[in-house]
């Protein structure tokens, strides 16, 4: 159940009252808001006059469905750009995998500035699957994109791998990235609830969509309103592509949730090959942005050399992307 207290409530009145129907509360920038477990919906004992409206929820989706706020969430990021919302856009995120040299980030963040895309993606904390593999460069990959940044007016999206290095993400991210496998971490959920920095939370390859979102209410809960969801595959019984781009999945999260919506075909591809018809897939269900991972030299990257796309097959994706866009009633930014 969500309640909403009224405006003139203060903090310590909401905060008895939270513990009095066991319920987790947050000010929206507007009054306290408590949410107790969707079973729980009981007011029992509270005084009428400090309520404003509840809503009884049927399932632990709950600040992020439509039920509760049936109109898209507008997320920002930084000045000027937004995301969801009724912006109609469809934002292009790209960039490479890893950073992994001051050359290799400034070519793609000139990428970037040329086809006109407004956020710049790399990891400097890199979840590998083997620990001999490539870790990504750490504080020094988070510096150059900083360098980026100022450099190129861009915004820049990263990735926190564990908690050791939230904070340094956080201080040096536009949006963080909370990557599929951290999808369950339960430290780095709490502490981006109150990072003050939009999220984009990535499905776990492993989760269904109520566990998902369920990681969504986290930090939602915890009064961080500007969390994006990222579909990007998963794992099923097939093998030749590295994982399924669940486009039901997609379906559902934006008729049942308030939250925008990004794909990210490169990961759930695994190969370059398929990575630009998806996209355009993906843009036709007007989805509210979409992560495409590309690379200078794609054959000498240190992480997911096979799915990035080199430069020249990404200004062709974009020129095929904007009338798809235009079709269904949006703007590629
Ligand atoms: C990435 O974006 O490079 C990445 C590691 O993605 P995912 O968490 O979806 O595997
Ligand atoms: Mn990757």
């Amino acid at each position: 159940m969500i309640v909403h207290l009224h405006t003139a409530v203060s903090e310590a009145q909401a905060s008895q009252i939270a513990a009095q129907i066991q319920a987790l509360y947050f000010h929206d920038g507007q009054r306290y808001v408590l949410v107790t477990g969707a079973k729980d919906n009981s007011l029992e004992g509270v005084d009428s006059r400090l309520l404003e409206g509840h809503w009884i929820m049927d399932s632990d989706i709950q600040l992020a469905s439509r039920k509760y706020m049936p109109q898209k969430r507008t997320v920002r990021i930084g000045d000027g750009i937004t995301i969801g919302g009724d912006t109609d856009h469809t934002m292009m995120i790209t960039g490479p995998c890893s950073v992994e040299s001051l050359e290799q980030i400034e070519v793609c963040a000139q990428l970037c500035v040329e086809q006109g895309v407004k956020m710049l993606r790399a990891g400097a904390y890199k979840p590998r699957t083997s620990p001999y593999s490539f870790q990504g460069m750490g504080l020094e990959g988070l510096r150059l994109l900083d360098r980026m940044r100022e450099k190129y007016q861009l915004k820049v999206i990263t990735e926190v791998r564990d908690a050791t290095h939230v904070e340094d993400v956080i201080a040096f991210a536009d949006v963080i990235q909370i990557g599929a496998k951290a999808m369950y971490d339960q430290g780095i959920l709490r502490r981006c609830a109150s990072a003050g920095k939009p999220v984009l939370l990535k499905r776990g390859f492993g989760a269904t969509l109520q566990e998902f979102v369920q990681a969504a209410e986290f930090m939602l809960s915890g009064g961080n309103s500007d969390i994006v969801l990222c579909e990007r595959g998963i794992r099923t019984f097939e093998t030749k592509t590295r994982f399924t781009l669940d486009l039901c999945g997609v379906a559902y999260l934006k008729e049942f949730t308030n939250l925008p919506v990004i794909l990210d075909p490169s990961h759930a591809m695994g190969y370059a090959y398929g990575v630009a018809d998806l996209a355009r897939a993906c843009t036709a269900m007007g989805v509210d942005g979409l992560l495409i991972e590309s690379h200078p030299n794609p054959k000498v990257a240190k992480s997911d050399a096979s799915q990035q796309l080199d430069h020249a097959e990404f200004r062709a994706l974009m020129q095929s992307l904007h009338p798809i866009a235009a079709a269904v009633g949006r703007k590629m930014i």
